[in-house]
């Protein structure tokens, strides 16, 4: 092994070997780190200055693990820290020296209380990630804060919050826990349709399965209570089974075909902007209208069947929209709407992730086919492009210390003093 000729036992030239390589790992660590920082510090910009609607991405956390080519992980991390970055100056100044890593940094924003700072910036010079994380376990938690006077009035006023579905529980017995769903119309008119295809099925099993009415053994008949949880069983079952060939949950929406106006079925009017959305994809059935009666359902242009999904999702593998990469619940969107003649045929199918169905059809990007010529671009017309930023570097890298890492010694907790908060009067 020795090459050296010197008859220096092995050993000594191996550690050397090593102390040799572990210097070139605390430098390369100190300047990731750094690295990091900056990227932490551009996070926060992209955020502060509202420059992530121009960017096709769902959220900051998307953006840089699709610009940076990094796991969604290590990106929620980076944000995380972007979103403190006020309350935690010295951590984040140790991140930039290269001191600390951003996992390390990662853990303190996403669990540290408010005006510990100084106390995880000490902490974590000695602490790994593991041992930091036990730590934030032992501070307090937070009470709740307190609800805001609502004869304080000096803040304007917020703007009307978009509506979202909530589910909340509102109480037990002995026999039951009661909820509560709120959901904005849409949901709920597929909540609606979803649950009455539920209890159909119900229904016609029970009718196949028990015949014999007059037997006093037979389950009673299916409610509607047994529906809701056979459609949370279905949902439990992967997305990919449910459709298109599974149980299908069906909005109707009536539009009428001399003027285009659309509603759901027993559900309010829709904007031109939701009908297209909601009638792009072939989760929903459309009946076409004239003066109120039905003339047809147009279903046989537009569904994607079961062979031509298929063939998408071995094609797409996932949302087309670049830097998504969103595998759930996929929608097969038509490049050319079939209102306006759109073929539902491979070349004019796109697979795209709910998010981004419906940031297309609110005009937030663009998709252009054919499919095998795709341009994806954002409302300003920027193609988006797949792939991260990187490349080689042409700076020297950022001029900082070596990295020591954590001490690697047991922690003695007996000895450790959890973060309190400051008491307040
Ligand atoms: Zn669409
Ligand atoms: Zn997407």
């Amino acid at each position: 092994m020795s090459t050296t000729g010197s008859g220096a036992p092995a050993e000594v030239s191996q550690s050397d070997r090593l102390g040799t390589l572990f210097e070139e790992l605390s430098e390369l660590a100190g300047q990731r780190n750094a690295i990091d920082g900056r990227i932490v510090e551009i996070a926060a910009a992209i955020d502060r200055e509202g420059l992530l609607g121009i960017t096709g991405a769902r959220s900051v956390a998307a953006l840089i693990a699709w610009k940076v080519g990094t796991s969604p992980r290590n990106a929620k991390a980076i944000v995380t820290i972007a979103d403190r970055l006020d309350e935690f100056p010295r951590c984040a100044a140790q991140l930039r020296e290269g001191r600390l890593s951003v996992d390390q940094v990662g853990v303190i924003a996403e669990h540290a209380g408010e005006g510990s700072d100084d106390h995880y910036a000490q902490l974590a010079q000695s602490a790994s990630v593991s041992q930091l994380r036990t730590a934030l376990k032992l501070e307090p938690r937070p009470e709740p804060e307190p609800v805001a006077d609502p004869l304080d009035d000096d803040k304007p006023p917020a703007p009307p919050p978009v509506p979202q579905p909530t589910v909340t529980s509102t109480g037990s017995d002995t026999d039951y826990v009661y909820w509560q769903l709120k959901l904005p119309h849409l949901d709920s008119a597929k909540f609606q349709a979803a649950l009455q295809s539920h209890h159909d099925g119900l229904i016609a099993q029970w009718k196949h399965d028990h015949d014999d009415e007059s037997n006093e053994q037979q389950p009673p008949w299916p409610t509607v209570g047994n529906a809701f949880m056979t459609l949370v069983e279905a949902g439990w079952d992967a997305e990919a089974y449910r459709r298109p060939h599974g149980q299908h949950t069906t909005v109707v929406v009536h539009v009428d075909a001399d003027t285009d106006v659309a509603a759901l079925h027993l559900g309010p009017l829709l904007t031109s902007e939701e009908r297209r959305h909601l009638t792009c994809d072939a989760t929903c059935e459309v009946w076409f209208e004239r003066h109120g009666r039905p003339i047809g359902t147009g279903r046989a242009t537009r569904t994607v069947g079961r062979r031509l999904r298929r063939a998408l999702e071995h094609r797409d593998r996932c949302c087309v929209v670049p830097g998504c990469a969103s595998t759930r619940g996929l929608h097969a969107h038509h490049i050319v709407h079939w209102e306006d003649g759109g073929e539902t045929e491979l070349d004019n199918l796109v697979l795209v992730c709910p998010y981004h169905h419906r940031a297309h059809h609110r005009g937030l990007i663009t998709i252009t086919g054919p499919a095998h010529r795709l341009a994806v671009s954002d409302h300003t017309g920027q193609p988006l492009k797949p792939g991260s930023l990187a490349r080689p570097p042409t700076k020297p890298p950022p001029d900082v210390g070596t990295y020591p890492g954590s001490s690697g010694e047991r922690a003695d907790w007996w000895w450790y003093n959890p973060y309190e908060p400051p008491l307040r009067n």
